[in-house]
């Protein structure tokens, strides 16, 4: 039979009050997943993607026409900027940044066409004082899954002995983001660690790890990207959806999910959601920042 059109599909459309233009439009033609769809996925799960984003600036992917169409970041102000968002001016930037400091302002994402949200590691009122220190684990392409999971368990243990608390989640691509709340960190300092960090087990596994970016030398290795923990650099949000087939979102994980069989593509948007029923893994992440250990 054929597919039943949406009720509404022809009346205007607004999700959490936000109204949308075409919201019948394909944003993952293959997955079958419209502009609504985002919209409706941004408005459920803001209780948690919300807190991971507000009041930091932002860098959005935007692709207005889907994930096969024209894509691009954007992380300034300027004309065309979704009424919802809020443009800063943090102290040492030179043009303004955008921010999400409303959960509406989620839906309005989904209507401006920003499929995936990259949020700075600082807050933009306390810019030189980051707060995440975020390991990005990047597997080369001959690796299995598996060599990206037992990486983070070996980032686990080494990141708890310095008396900080590790969180781990999917990127919703092809490896996993270890992220540490860390308090009284400058730039300095968080770039330091996280070097140090990867380096320390770069040195102990040099077959198994590096922390060169070079795709060369990255053959059957897993590339510990620590170069996220700069002032402009960012790291996918957590509950962010990915313009990339499949609809894959960056989910975060009890350390108990982090073993064998961990499969990063079975969290979408169309599968995320049901998570909201359950405890949230990192609900003491917020409560678990600790200051950096002094070097030696
Ligand atoms: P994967 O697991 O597939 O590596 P990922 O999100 O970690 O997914 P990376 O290419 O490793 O992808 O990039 C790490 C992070 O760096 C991204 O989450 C993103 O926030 C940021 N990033 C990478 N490239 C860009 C870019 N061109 N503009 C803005 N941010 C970027
Ligand atoms: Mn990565
Ligand atoms: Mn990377």
């Amino acid at each position: 039979p054929p597919a039943k059109k949406r009720a509404s599909s022809s009346a205007r459309v607004t999700v959490a009050g936000v109204a949308l233009t075409h919201p019948d439009k394909p944003l993952w033609p293959e997955d079958g997943i419209t502009k609504r769809d985002l919209a409706e996925y941004m408005e459920a799960v803001a209780p948690r993607l919300f807190p991971w984003v507000e009041g930091r600036p932002l860098s959005l992917l935007r692709a207005p026409d889907g994930i096969n169409g024209e894509r691009f970041f954007q992380r300034h102000g300027g004309r065309g900027v979704s009424p919802l968002l809020t443009q800063v001016k943090p102290r040492g930037e030179e043009s303004s940044l955008l921010q999400v400091d409303k959960p509406e302002a989620l839906v309005g994402l989904a209507q401006w066409g920003a499929l995936e949200i990259h949020p700075w590691p600082a807050r933009s009122t306390a810019i030189t004082r980051p707060d995440r220190l975020i390991l990005d684990l990047d597997p080369a392409e001959d690796l299995p899954f598996t060599a990206v999971v037992e990486a983070a368990l070996v980032l686990r243990e080494g990141v708890s002995a310095m008396g900080l608390i590790p969180f781990c989640k999917t990127t919703g691509g092809k490896g996993l983001h270890i992220v540490v709340p860390v308090s009284g960190a400058s730039w300095k300092t968080l770039h330091d660690t996280a070097a140090r960090i990867c380096e320390a087990l770069e040195a102990e596994a040099p077959d198994r790890f590096t922390t060169s970016s070079s795709k060369a030398v990255r053959g059957g290795r897993i590339f510990l990207d620590f170069q996220r923990n700069a002032r402009g650099a960012s790291a996918v949000a957590a509950w962010s959806p990915r313009a990339r087939p499949g609809a894959t979102v960056s989910m975060p994980l009890d350390w108990a999910e982090v073993r064998e069989g961990l499969d990063p593509k079975a969290f979408t948007l169309r599968t995320a959601p049901a998570r909201l029923k359950t405890a949230d893994p990192w609900q003491d992440f917020e409560a678990s920042a600790r200051p950096l250990p002094k070097k030696g």
